[in-house]
């Protein structure tokens, strides 16, 4: 099998699943618990905190909620900050190509708590317009929620411009970027944004183990309530080996984020040089200065559906669209959005790469793909 679906998740790491099985056999204890072996816990549960504050530079006016993934942290992030302070304002910026777990829990605060909802422009790869975001910055603004890194074509959004301009126009408003595809990935300067979070599972770690981190000073309100576990922002025995993890997978991808990033780069190109040579099959989403990870190109004559089932067949596992809206939705409101064709966003290939992918696989890919495409019809 050749794996190229990493954005919707990865392999775990080895080194990361030894950790999981030490850590849970060995510091099993309840966190919250009063005796001696929970104190292990706890203290475990702290390493982690620290050492993910310290691989994203951050300092302690940062707090981090462990999660069970980002879906989870960007709901409660995005709800949770505007229930929170319903006097802040009641107009939140976003763009129309986040996530569904950022665009959905913001169609509930407008749906349900009479929140005005603003779409920034963007450029033909998905980054913000900058203006236009400065144009639609006001006083009623309590919330941008801006992705660092789009999950179907891997623009990388300049979040250095994004937060000067909130800042410099309305420094009350609190900047969100989903950064599920950004960090341990790409360069990203964490401290520029007021919240942000990530999913374990999309840089080799585990399944089930996310976090948002936020400012200590933004105030958000819960979703579970109970035990008061993670500060009262989120109740029920906390997954000590699971956050441990998240922390060791970071670890490990922060170490090796510049080499994988370039390795991953010769792999992004190859692909793209051969795409694009071939104008009259394919016409390629992505940008060539985007993240690596993420190449997409929409088939110019074929249905999409029925390529990835004939390379799925043939042992090369790639997406159409992003594998949370997969089902509901057989076209990307990605590429819609950005205003591609009808045939375009009806007929995309997501290409997701990791460092443990070769450039042999990319050949054979390529190969595979064009035999595809001489053999099924038009
Ligand atoms: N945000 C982005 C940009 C993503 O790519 C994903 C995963 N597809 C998520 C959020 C949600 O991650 P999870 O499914 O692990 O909650």
């Amino acid at each position: 099998m050749i794996y190229f679906d990493n954005a919707a998740t990865t392999l775990v790491d080895e080194n990361v699943l030894a950790t999981f099985n030490k850590i849970t056999k060995e510091i099993y204890a309840n966190a919250a618990s009063p005796h001696a072996f929970a104190k292990q816990s706890d203290a475990y549960l702290n390493k982690a905190r620290s050492a993910i504050l310290a691989l994203l530079h951050l300092n302690d006016s940062y707090e981090i909620i462990f999660t069970a993934n980002a879906t989870e942290a960007n709901n409660l992030g995005i709800i949770g900050y505007c229930l929170a302070n319903p006097y802040n304002g009641k107009t939140i910026i976003t763009t129309k190509i986040e996530h569904a777990s950022v665009l959905e829990p913001i169609k509930y605060l407008q749906e349900n708590h009479g929140y005005n909802v603003l779409y920034v422009d963007l450029d033909e790869y998905g980054h913000v317009n900058i203006e236009h975001l400065n144009n639609l910055l006001n006083e009623d603004v309590c919330l941008v929620a801006i992705m660092a890194v789009n999950n179907e074509i891997g623009s990388v959004n300049d979040l250095k411009a994004i937060s000067e301009t909130i800042n410099s126009k309305n420094p009350k408003t609190v900047f969100y970027s989903d950064t599920t595809q950004g960090i341990g990935k790409v360069e990203l300067k964490c401290n520029l944004c007021d919240m942000f979070c990530l999913s374990a599972h999309k840089i080799h770690g585990l399944k089930g183990c996310g976090m948002l981190v936020k400012k200590r000073k933004i105030r958000i309100i819960p979703f579970l309530h109970g035990g008061g576990q993670e500060g009262g922002l989120r109740s029920g025995t906390v997954d000590v080996a699971g956050a441990y993890c998240l922390a060791k997978a970071l670890q490990i991808a922060s170490i090796s984020l510049k080499n994988n990033e370039k390795y991953v780069k010769t792999l992004f190109d190859r692909l793209y040089d051969k795409l694009d040579e071939r104008k009259d099959l394919f016409l390629i989403n992505s940008s060539k200065y985007g993240t690596p990870y993420i190449l997409n190109f929409s088939l110019c004559d074929r249905k999409a559906s029925v390529v990835t089932e004939a390379l799925s067949m043939r042992g090369f596992m790639v997406s159409s669209v992003s594998a949370c809206s997969s089902k509901k939705e057989p076209y990307s409101y990605v590429l819609e959005a950005l205003g591609k064709e009808s045939f375009a966003f009806h007929n995309s290939i997501r290409i997701s790469f990791s460092h443990l992918n070769t450039i042999e696989e990319v050949d054979s890919f390529y190969e595979t793909l064009i035999n595809i495409l001489k053999e099924i019809r038009k």
